[in-house]
């Protein structure tokens, strides 16, 4: 069979706002670029995001990019790079002002500027109140954000493959990226797109745990391909559990709530959080009250009839508030818990959220394929966006910090493709070896006979993560789950299609996406084992404390033998004084 192929200057691997932030520097430059997303592009996850997007306007009270870049650091438990840190911080507010002129209808002050809501994590420093420094579009910020660069890239003539699934990279000896290998998900059919540089863009990977506000499209694809083409992992045992997702559920309740000034109780009423982080309380950092909500449970406080979750207070804010301020969570809360937060509490519990790790970066999108850290980055590779890490959050990511990253490193990653383009005009020879594997690697789920469903071996999977790499990690519970993946790993060989149609054969996508998140669920769940201290999102009761001694590293995860090394922090931002790591209280 004659394989499809089509040629780009630029492939963009994913249609959220990393992608498509990307995409719009790149095709008002006028090159000619094609961007791949798995669902329509509206659909991704950007547009679930509901809290907003940090910036330092100072619109409601004083704040300045510096005590965003310090908040950024102590959150990120001083495992942020400091250089990119900076750069983010700078440059959110441009950014901002980018969107609105873009056309995203933030909501707005009386004054007419931007809304802004405090969110987790932000200083208090001036005068004892909290900085109120995440811009938001009523509670469906990322929605607003997505549609307007959707729209703004059809005006710019960017070139859509909607419901196209990337499998895999093609690269030759060298190690230049030529493009990748594409599933045309509504006939089946393969493409090979041939183009000079490729960014990945594919998002998280949240569906590696049970219980996830992440979509069903979370699988961690473009980590799973960067691991198959010989490329590392970066600090993949940090990953967030959000304090607030509906109790036994998931779906997320945004910590805008906790910003309007919504509050956790447990069983008697009890404001817990006053115990656990006496200045911020219900706004300490997410790491911080996900295990505050886990304690309080163990401890026997938790409400309902198997005792196994807290309530997050809202009704005190009043009817209208809620209305203006959080509509979505109001409906959330009435179909998914069937509670109406204008009268009664929401049931809560930590839910997997955001993978703080991903493909190794330079700041300016680069991907970095070794532990040196002055290292060569990878001819015409670049990731961005929640799949890549460069590394902006560190240990624990502050909300609003997300959208803010793909945003920032999106646009930047755009620009220095423009760069890399005019210097490396021509299409590189294709690599035939290396197409021949993608393709044979896409070839294997055509195998039929009896086996086990892609569904059995996934929920086999996703418990297995959450039972033994969830908010507590101890040594045995940890090295019994690297042993469990890796079984399963093994397992997939078994797993067979119950459907081998071609036209929209999701049960093929879903195969695909269940060999990426073993990949990725093994890189977390080998790199939290071998990560002996507590540091972010990363808690270990048996070894507490942060050791910045042994520990102030990041960790790459290589798929070949499961190998892992280690990198240097970078701690000299580009123009302030470094932060130096000071112990993290809230
Ligand atoms: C419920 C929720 C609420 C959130 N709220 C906030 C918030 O208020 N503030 C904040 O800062 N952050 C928030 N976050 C985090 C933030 O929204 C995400 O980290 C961010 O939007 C990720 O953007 P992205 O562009 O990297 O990827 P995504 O928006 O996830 O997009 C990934 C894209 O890759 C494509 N793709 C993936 N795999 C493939 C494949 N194999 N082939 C082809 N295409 C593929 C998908 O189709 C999609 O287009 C929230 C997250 C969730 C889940």
């Amino acid at each position: 069979m004659a394989l499809e192929k089509q040629r780009f200057d630029t492939l963009i691997m994913g249609a959220g706002g990393a992608g498509l932030n990307a995409a719009l520097q790149l095709a008002n430059a006028n090159l000619k670029v094609a961007v791949v997303s798995k669902v329509f592009p509206t659909r991704s996850h950007t547009v679930a995001a509901q809290g907003g997007v940090n910036a330092a306007l100072a619109n409601v009270l004083p704040d300045n990019w510096h005590w965003h870049m310090f908040d950024t650091v102590k959150g990120s438990d001083y495992l942020g790079d400091q250089d990119a840190i900076e750069y983010m911080c700078r440059e959110a507010i441009p950014t901002v002002y980018e969107l609105e002129h873009n056309g995203v209808p933030f909501s707005r002050l009386t004054n007419g500027k931007i809304y802004q809501r405090a969110f987790g994590g932000q200083s208090q420093n001036f005068g004892g109140e909290q900085a109120a420094r995440t811009c938001a579009a009523a509670d469906r910020t990322g929605h607003a954000i997505l549609h307007t660069l959707y729209q703004q890239n059809i005006r710019a003539k960017t070139h859509f493959y909607d419901e196209y699934f990337a499998v895999d990279l093609i690269r030759d000896d060298e190690g230049y990226v030529l493009g990748a290998l594409v599933l045309n998900i509504a006939t089946g059919e393969p493409l090979l797109i041939e183009s000079k540089t490729a960014l990945l863009a594919t998002g998280g990977c949240g569906q590696v745990f049970r219980t996830t506000s992440n979509a069903h499209i979370n699988t961690g694809d473009g980590m799973a391909m960067a691991l198959r083409a010989g490329l590392p992992l970066m600090d993949m045992e940090f990953f967030q559990f959000h304090p607030t997702g509906i109790a036994g559920k998931g779906m997320l309740i945004t910590e805008g709530v906790r910003g309007e000034g919504g509050y956790l109780i447990n069983k008697d009423g009890d404001r817990f959080m006053e115990k656990y982080a006496p200045n911020a309380k219900d706004l300490a950092s997410r790491d911080v009250v996900a295990r505050s909500i886990v304690t309080e449970v163990r401890e026997g406080n938790g409400v309902g009839p198997e005792a196994d979750h807290v309530l997050l207070k809202v009704n005190h804010l009043g009817e209208e508030v809620i209305a203006k301020r959080l509509p979505g969570i109001r409906e959330s809360s009435k179909i998914f818990a069937g509670v109406d937060p204008v009268k009664d509490p929401i049931p809560v519990f930590p839910t997997a959220h955001y993978v703080m790790g991903g493909i190794p970066t330079d700041r300016f999108g680069r991907v970095m394929p070794t532990a040196d850290d002055d290292g060569d980055h990878l001819p015409g590779l670049y990731a961005a966006g929640e799949c890549a890490c460069a590394s902006v959050h560190g240990a624990n990511r502050l909300g609003g910090n997300s959208l803010l990253d793909i945003l920032v490193f999106g646009r930047l990653a755009g620009h220095n493709i423009i760069e890399y383009v005019k210097d490396n005009t021509a299409h590189r020879p294709l690599d035939e070896a290396s197409v021949e594997k993608a393709v044979s690697r896409l070839q294997r789920w055509d195998a039929k006979g009896d086996g086990i469903t892609v569904s059995q071996l996934r929920n086999e999977f996703r418990k297995t993560m959450e039972d033994h790499a969830g908010v507590f990690r101890v040594e045995d519970m940890m090295a019994d789950g690297v042993e469990k993946v890796k079984r399963l790993r093994e397992k997939l060989s078994e797993v067979r299609l119950t459907d081998h149609s071609s036209t929209f054969n999701t049960n093929r996508t879903e195969a695909l996406e269940l060999e990426n998140l073993i990949d990725v669920g093994l890189s977390i769940a080998v790199s939290a084992l071998h990560r002996k201290e507590s540091r972010g999102a990363h808690s270990r009761p048996d070894y507490p404390k942060r050791d910045d001694v042994d520990w102030m590293k990041h960790t790459l995860y290589w798929k070949e033998n499961d190998r892992l090394d280690y990198k240097g922090v970078r701690a000299q931002p580009l123009t302030v004084e470094s932060f130096p790591p000071k112990e993290r209280v809230y």
